[in-house]
């Protein structure tokens, strides 16, 4: 593992071929940099009472987590000194498939969210194993590219971890999302088995993951007002602060999905009330048929992607459901 000394004016990182331009530097004064080839870890503070640990784009489409990260490396400096906890952060956890805009990482053609339990499972996943044994909280940033989405704290439970359920109820009631969506790994289908949040429960490591808005759709505001709940998360999660927040409702989640490809037209909103059988969206074909988009549950908008071409399949609306 290599160190680099970031300068306090203007910190230079390379990663593989690339420069990355940390300017506005001096909020990186005090971090230590580890780099292992495409790997980036910033780090900060001594783990007296423990370690947090922030991952980010995971997926390599989903990039809002750098742009949070970016906002708020002097802010949780602070923090670190103020709980006596270690913070580690990696940024680019798909970096080759940031670069190619790619969900999956694409050396393996892998989905690193699904692979938590491969006994040979890509590099970047067993990097992040070994980060997130011992950790005393995790949070894991996630965002869908092209999509508006509701500000969502992912609850991870589980019937036979009643105390991981219980800390992570909690601290995602402090993160007080727009919408909170419970997941318990007995009820996933195959198809979502395998993940950052499953791996945490089964390993009794607290953790929460959020999904934002794609961040075209972030302003400033937003990005303070994330950053802001960030911080505060962490510090109910490690039992330094009492959430202001008493209760949240958690709702499961509905998807819509392309029936066919074709241009998607949206026709609702996030956290928009939508019933039963109500037309959310309209697919064009490029003979120019058109196909309307249905929920065929009532519930509550989580996101909705934007007007674009899709493919079949591609998830077009989320739709939180009791
Ligand atoms: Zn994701």
């Amino acid at each position: 593992m290599v160190k680099l000394k970031p300068r306090p004016c203007q910190s230079f990182l390379l990663i593989g071929a690339r420069f990355f331009y940390w300017k506005e530097g001096g909020c990186m004064k005090n971090w230590k940099i580890h780099k292992d080839n495409d790997w980036l870890m910033l780090e900060t503070g001594k783990s007296i009472n423990g370690k947090v640990v922030i991952t980010s784009s995971v997926h390599g489409d989903e990039i809002t987590g750098v742009l949070l990260i970016k906002n708020l490396l002097a802010d949780l400096k602070k923090l670190s000194t103020k709980l006596g906890v270690q913070i580690s952060i990696t940024p680019f956890v798909n970096l080759d498939g940031i670069k190619e805009t790619l969900r999956e990482d694409p050396v393996s053609k892998k989905d690193l969210n699904r692979c938590f339990f491969k006994r040979n499972p890509p590099k970047q996943v067993r990097k992040l194993k070994s980060l997130l044994s011992g950790a005393s909280f995790v949070i894991d940033i996630h965002c869908f590219p092209h999509t508006k989405h509701a500000l969502t704290g992912l609850l991870f439970t589980s019937e036979s971890n009643k105390e991981i359920s219980r800390i992570n109820r909690n601290a995602v009631t402090a993160f007080n999302p727009d919408i909170c969506w419970s997941l318990d790994f007995k009820d996933l289908d195959k198809e979502k088995k395998g993940s950052m949040g499953e791996w945490l429960v089964e390993n009794d490591i607290p953790g929460i993951a959020i999904e934002t808005d794609s961040p075209e759709f972030l302003n400033n505001e937003d990005v303070v007002d994330i950053s802001k709940k960030i911080i505060c998360t962490v510090e109910v999660a490690l039992g330094k602060s009492i959430s202001r927040n008493n209760n949240i409702s958690s709702l499961k989640r509905f998807v819509v999905k392309a029936e066919q490809s074709g241009i998607f037209i949206p026709l609702v909103q996030p956290l928009q009330h939508i019933s039963k059988d109500q037309k959310i969206g309209k697919l064009i074909s490029f003979d120019l048929s058109k196909v309307n988009v249905s929920s065929s549950v009532s519930g509550r908008v989580v996101f909705s992607k934007v007007a674009k071409f899709v493919n079949k399949d591609e998830k077009l609306v989320g739709i939180g459901i009791k």
